[in-house]
């Protein structure tokens, strides 16, 4: 198997300006061409027709005046066929907004384009004339234990670098199930509960929610600016958020690899378009996207830590008894009581037992007894206010 784990990570840079801004041209350029290619069926369906002879005579057009490396040509090419092939999908399907324009100011960096030695990265920006140089050992955070470097990409004031490890899966030792929700998620680590608190995103969450509401009711007559203020909110909402799962799953990941245990996911490809389709609750669509992104972060840290990751069906997974089988129903709050053994237990803690055992094969009786013993003695006294933190 040749598997490979990849990671982004960027860095801060002074960027060639020149070629930058040589680079942004040459995109525009080519998106007016590659765009004036589409031709319209009777029925109105968009498709491409730029054909090898076309693209061969727009590089030749914009080689003339060129003094970078010639690999920068090809990959602006490549990259708005990309982008209008993208567009004429969602077009076709009759989802695209606005026709594709050129925004962004990065540079695809193949890697024809730089070579890789004694920790010195040196990018071709004229062909055997002009090199840009970046020495990585400066930064302390960028991984040691990659096998290769992957496409780059330059923007005016970072570059990104993509690390890239051959995976050699290891057996691991336990496995470690995790259910993840709104506001927390709850794992079982080594027979142990954890739970992770996720109030801090649901609050970035609502933050950016009201900016949101308060542009809208704004922008009526302003809509350009209008505009402008939501994707820079969303971005902001978007990093605050990633920042906050990226630190979440840095820890956990670092935790788990200690122990050499593997981790067991809830398959939401299944659930998502179905349940958020019908669904205009916007907890939901907001647990969802937690999910995917812790998801997502997760698998990517734990296999460049070479331990495994996999996927179970989540159906039922809060309304199975993790004990005898039988059917959970709610019982207060998020409790769940068996209708055929009467245990009862915190619900994600229930999911997060049944998705370890459908996944790793094992049943977990004695945790379980633990667990449900030490629940009935809080029933006992169910006014005192219940939580779970760590068992
Ligand atoms: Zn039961």
């Amino acid at each position: 198997m040749k598997e490979k784990a990849v990671k982004a990570y960027s860095i801060p840079i002074e960027s060639p300006k020149d070629l930058i801004d040589a680079y942004f041209e040459v995109k525009k350029k080519t998106l007016k061409e590659v765009f004036s290619h589409i031709v319209y069926s009777q029925r109105g369906k968009a498709h491409l027709k730029f054909k090898k002879e076309d693209r061969r005579e727009l590089r030749d057009r914009l080689l003339k005046d060129w003094t970078y490396s010639k690999h920068y040509i090809d990959s602006a090419i490549n990259s708005v066929i990309g982008l209008v092939k993208g567009w004429i999908k969602l077009r076709n399907r009759g989802k695209a907004k606005s026709k594709p324009e050129i925004t962004k100011k990065t540079v695809y960096i193949k890697n024809t384009l730089f070579s890789y030695k004694n920790g010195i990265l040196k990018i071709s920006i004229e062909p055997r004339r002009r090199y840009l140089e970046v020495n990585l050992t400066k930064y302390e955070y960028l991984p040691k234990d990659f096998n290769s470097i992957g496409g780059l990409l330059l923007t005016e004031n970072k570059l990104i670098i993509t690390f890239k490890k051959n995976v050699k899966n290891i057996e691991p030792k336990g496995w470690a199930s995790f259910d993840i929700n709104l506001t927390n998620i709850t794992a079982l680590i080594n027979g142990k509960i954890v739970r992770y608190d996720l109030k801090p995103l649901y609050h970035i969450h609502r933050v950016y929610e009201i900016k949101r509401k308060r542009i809208q009711k704004l922008s009526k007559h302003k809509s350009a600016t209008g505009r402008r203020l939501m994707q820079k909110y969303s971005r902001r909402e978007r990093n605050r958020v990633r920042d906050f799962m990226h630190k979440l799953t840095t820890k956990i990941a670092k935790e788990l690899s200690e122990l050499k245990i593997g981790v067991i996911l809830e398959n939401l490809r299944n659930i998502k378009s179905r349940v958020l389709r019908k669904s205009r609750d916007l907890n939901r669509k907001l647990s969802k996207w937690n999910a995917r992104m812790f998801q997502f972060m997760l698998e990517y840290k734990l296999k460049w830590l070479d331990l495994p990751v996999k996927y179970v069906n989540p159906r039922n997974s809060s309304k199975t008894c993790p004990l005898c089988s039988g059917r959970m129903a709610t019982y207060g709050g998020r409790l769940m009581k068996c209708k055929k053994c009467g245990l009862v237990l915190d619900r994600d803690v229930v999911a997060a037992l049944n998705l370890q055992m459908w996944g790793s094969g094992v049943t977990l009786k004695a945790p379980l007894e633990l667990l449900s013993s030490m629940m009935e003695k809080r029933l006992i006294d169910r006014s005192s206010q219940y939580s779970m933190k760590a068992y």
